[in-house]
């Protein structure tokens, strides 16, 4: 971080202003102009609160070099994290680090029979995770609002049949007490940003699937996945889902550069919900390959055995058929990208 301090400040003073920053952990450099003084902040800064900085009467400008993340920079861990899981049938799935994730299943748990046959087809296709929610983030209040705790019971339920580690969304943090079982714990678009979600996520030991809110910038989704490390959980899965644009032809728009941006950014697994980014069912199979083949480490669609009559999100599920396909095609992609699948 580099301080341009104000012209004509007094020397005595920028001393004391810049040994209470080296309380703060940093080295200072002083370069002494003839008109100028300039600080450089060397070590971590990411505790160095650069508003309060800017708003000090010695400050004329502040400038960030490094990235204000730490935990989640690929800077300080240039290694590919991979996240493990172990299903109910004792099998290790795996996300990062060369491995390919694939999360399938319905937008919402709707009873028994319905996420137990999905989850039977999803074994079967080769999937290694099954979605489903249960506590729905809904636009309406008098949308289907999910079956709440009966909906987990129903998830835990195709886990145990199939195996299959289970993902879903929590919405608040008063339903962590019902998510013992749970594998990976999803937290939603809409709550990218909701930060003492993140920070109590950030002292549970489960992997976090974190999806990018639909108008946030990939620094901010890497703060908000620094939110939970910070707490000491360091197995977050970022999830690009399309951000907001004018165009409407799709739901979102699949930000794919998000994928070798943030890649690059960071160590932390980068996969790629096509069913969101797009909202159409027969265009989500080409985004997942488009992922793929752009580098991501997986990808979580929406599949249901019915579409039609999908109590959530039908227009952008794609069938069984149409996923048993789908990793027909994706296990071509992970040869070429040598990948494991
Ligand atoms: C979901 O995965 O069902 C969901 C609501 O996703 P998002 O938070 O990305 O909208
Ligand atoms: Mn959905």
């Amino acid at each position: 971080m580099i301080i341009a301090v104000r012209p004509g400040a007094a020397k005595e003073e920028v001393r004391v202003f810049a040994s209470a920053l080296e309380k703060q952990g940093v080295k200072i450099h002083f370069s002494e102009g003839a008109s100028q003084t300039v600080l450089g902040l060397v070590g971590d800064t990411t505790g160095i609160d650069e508003e309060a900085l800017k708003a000090h009467h010695l400050v004329e400008k502040v400038i960030r070099v490094q990235e204000p993340y730490k935990r989640a920079n690929r800077l300080f861990h240039p290694e590919d994290t991979r996240i493990e899981v172990t299903g109910a049938d004792g099998e290790v799935r795996r996300i990062g680090s060369g491995s390919l994730g694939i999360i399938a299943g319905p937008c919402s748990v709707e009873s028994r029979e319905q996420i137990v046959n999905i989850a039977r087809d999803m074994k079967k296709a080769g999937a290694g995770f099954l979605r489903g929610g249960a506590f729905k983030p809904r636009t309406s209040p008098y949308s289907f609002q999910g079956l709440g705790v009966n909906g987990l019971d129903f998830l835990l339920a195709a886990r145990k049949e199939t195996g299959l580690p289970i993902v879903t969304e929590l919405m608040a943090i008063h339903q962590l007490e019902v998510f013992d079982e749970v594998d990976i714990i999803q937290v939603g678009a809409r709550n990218m940003q909701n930060f003492s979600l993140l920070k109590e996520l950030g002292h549970c030991r489960k992997p976090i699937l974190l999806k990018r809110g639909y108008a946030n910038t990939i620094t901010e989704l890497l703060m908000a996945a620094e939110y939970i490390m910070a707490g000491g959980n360091d197995r977050v899965i970022l999830c690009e889902r399309g951000i907001r644009s004018f165009d409407s032809y799709t739901r979102n728009v699949l930000d794919i550069s998000a994928i070798p941006a943030l890649k690059k950014q960071s160590h932390l697994p980068v996969i790629v919900d096509p069913s969101h980014a797009t909202g159409l069912s027969w265009m989500a199979p080409s985004m997942a390959k488009a992922a793929i083949a752009a580098g991501a480490d997986g990808i979580i669609v929406e599949v249901h055995n019915n579409p039609e009559k999908a109590l959530c999100d039908g227009e952008q599920s794609i069938t069984p058929a149409a996923f048993t396909d789908l990793m027909g095609a994706l296990r071509k992609y992970a040869e070429i990208e040598g990948k494991r699948l």
